[in-house]
């Protein structure tokens, strides 16, 4: 569990006003909001959950939201400001059921009840057999109407994110290295990524030369070698648990693999095409095509092979996704990342991510190291 003095009480009462709002706009008897990254936007808690049900009820505006929490786990929200949210909190021992205490707090027999999208097979299945003919949808859609739309606060926190994941970068010169192994760079940077004011490191990829075709490389034992080109996709979320998450590409002296320069360079701009159209108005889709298109009139489109981005907040993947066929017009707020790539198999890759947010009339950028192939 951690705290931070935001969000404070006016922000998340405002928060579940909206969630109770969007809960009878959806047509839901209530959400079910079990601990995960919706419980931490609506309560600032950052709580775990194991197999006894926690679950934040919000039921549409005129009826109370109840916080259904295990006894013994009742210390971890201590500091929630129920009392002056509005929250009732009802606990519950070893011996109660729990999914009868969390019906029992809705006004009547509900017939339709939204999920959180990461609550747990063992309780979703539970809560039907407690009713049965309650329908059962996934909140997810409905929260994320909330979360995407990002206030000044969360900007905030996410360019915070973006400096910090930004000065580790900066450093790279200083572990990445040939005669080193993938480990042994990913750690001296897992490291770094906490000097430099994350709460802890989410993920370090280190993907040198065949490696680097592989999006999602996590790291390896394999030697880098001079010549290699290196893909570095680094995040970790700041105290306010908001995500950072950039990617450089790296070449060790002059790379060992021929044509890198004229593919990354239409990799690059790609990337910047991309970025430059960001605006509001524009469609989500309209942004992975302009990247695309690029890369697949240069012939590499069939080594593009994952969408151009994907929003960023509280988690390090949510809404808004860059990716064919989201029409969702684009609105000062959201953030997400541009990050285009070209993968050749066997041989190396190369991706640059930057998190970009929707300003009131156009795009800034969280990250802001140049864009260049790196030479180390
Ligand atoms: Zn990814
Ligand atoms: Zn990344
Ligand atoms: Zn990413």
């Amino acid at each position: 569990m951690s705290t931070t003095a935001w969000p404070d009480t006016a922000c998340l009462k405002a928060r579940l006003q909206r969630a109770q709002e969007a809960a009878a706009t959806a047509g839901v008897d209530a959400l079910l909001v079990s601990p995960g990254s919706d419980l931490r936007y609506l309560l600032g808690v950052a709580g775990g959950s194991f197999e006894r049900l926690t679950c934040l009820v919000v039921p549409p505006p005129g009826h109370p939201a109840t916080l259904v929490v295990p006894a013994l786990e009742r210390p971890g929200y201590d500091h929630v400001p129920t009392d002056d949210l509005g929250v009732r909190v009802a606990t519950w021992v070893d011996q109660d059921n729990p999914y009868q205490l969390l019906y029992d707090c809705l006004p009547g027999e509900p017939s339709r009840v939204a999920l959180a999208d990461v609550m747990t097979a063992m309780h979703v299945l539970r809560l039907r057999d407690q009713q049965p003919k309650a329908e059962q949808v996934l909140a997810g859609q409905i929260m994320r109407d909330l979360r995407m739309r990002k206030e000044a606060a969360e900007l905030a926190a996410l360019r915070k994110a973006g400096e910090a994941i930004d000065r580790v970068h900066a450093r790279m010169g200083e572990w990445l290295r040939p005669g080193r192994t993938e480990a042994e760079v990913g750690a001296d940077i897992a490291a770094a990524i906490v000097d430099e004011g994350h709460a802890e490191a989410a993920f370090v990829i280190v993907g040198s030369g065949p490696n680097g075709a592989s999006p999602h490389h996590d790291v390896s034992d394999r030697v880098i070698e001079a010549g290699d080109v290196v893909v570095v996709d680094i995040g970790g979320p700041v105290a306010e648990g908001y995500n950072s998450d950039s990617t450089r590409t790296y070449v060790l002296g002059e790379p060992s693999e021929p044509d890198v320069r004229a593919t990354y360079e239409v990799l690059q701009r790609a990337q910047q095409t991309a970025v430059d159209l960001v605006r509001p108005g524009v469609t989500a889709q309209s942004v992975d095509e302009a990247a695309r298109r690029i890369i697949t009139d240069a012939g590499f489109g069939e080594y593009f092979i994952h969408r151009t981005g994907h929003g960023i907040g509280l988690d390090v993947h949510e809404e808004p996704y860059i990716v064919a066929g989201n029409d969702l017009r684009l609105e000062p707020g959201m953030a997400f990342s541009v990050e285009p790539g070209i993968y050749l198999p066997g041989r190396w890759g190369a991706r640059i991510e930057d998190i970009v947010i929707v300003t009131d009339h156009g795009v800034e950028s969280m990250n802001n190291r140049p864009h260049d192939l790196v030479v180390l």
